[in-house]
């Protein structure tokens, strides 16, 4: 089964109600070209009604976070049922964003993986290494340690996208080459052969995170094993639209 490319828009936590309009309405405007193309795209919790009710039918929402469980008594969190309730389809979980300034462990990004797929929400869990584990040669530890603790807790991958965002590439302007990314992206798939199942290796998209631009994602998405990309910065610019169109 061939893997459907996939581009995600991670606005973070950046906009205003003006700004969102004019990113939606520069989407909206956009000439898709490529067909077969999975597009979501993630605005932070206040905006996403919003988003919704506006964004173009074709493309779709993600929630940037969700609770590990069931919502109660958890001051200033976002349920996954909340996000069922508002027909949002995706989520981002374990950015390194969180994982380092909010402490988030793999074991918790594990957990959350779960619980939202469990209530029907897909999902776009991160992994990646730091410089400093790249330096010390350790990036595939890293990575497969943090994707164990995910096929740790999951029993079905479809509605799964794994995405490998280098922490040295994000927000940096210092994109991971295209060999450095495959190469990455090829040892994750062999984990997942290894490790979970060679179906789930096959199937499961891999989508590259990090500097990710209308100028370099053409060479990245030529890589046998990138099949897509989580874009930050470039995704509330027009050029998001090229880093849609660049598989075709
Ligand atoms: P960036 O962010 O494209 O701005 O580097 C990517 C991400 O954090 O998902």
């Amino acid at each position: 089964m061939a893997r459907k490319f996939f581009v995600g828009g991670n606005w973070k936590c950046n906009g205003t109600i003006e700004e969102v309009k004019k990113i939606v309405a520069t989407l909206n405007a956009g000439e898709a070209t490529a067909s077969n193309v999975e597009v979501v795209v993630s605005p932070p919790f206040v905006f996403i009604p919003l988003v919704k009710e506006l964004l173009r039918p074709d493309f779709q929402v993600a929630a940037q976070n969700c609770w590990v469980k069931k919502g109660g008594a958890y001051t200033g969190e976002i349920s996954a049922e909340m996000l069922v309730n508002l027909d949002i389809p995706w989520v981002i979980l374990g950015h390194s964003e969180r994982r380092s300034l909010l402490n988030e462990s793999n074991e918790f990004v594990g957990d959350k993986t779960a619980y939202a797929l469990s209530k029907g929400l897909k999902v776009i869990a991160c992994v990646g290494e730091t410089l400093e584990q790249r330096e010390a040669g350790s990036t595939m530890e890293v990575v497969a340690a943090q994707t164990k603790a995910i096929a740790d807790k999951v029993t079905n991958w479809a509605n799964v996208v794994l995405a490998y965002e280098p922490v040295w590439a994000i927000g940096t302007g210092k994109v991971a080459t295209p060999a450095q990314a495959q190469e990455v992206h090829f040892e994750l798939r062999k984990w997942l052969a290894a490790n979970v199942s060679a179906e789930v290796a096959e199937t499961t998209r891999l989508i590259y995170g990090g500097s990710v631009n209308g100028a370099n994602c053409k060479e990245l998405a030529g890589q046998p094993d990138v099949d897509g990309f989580l874009v930050g910065g470039a995704s509330l610019k027009p050029e998001f639209i090229d880093i849609i169109n660049c598989a075709s």
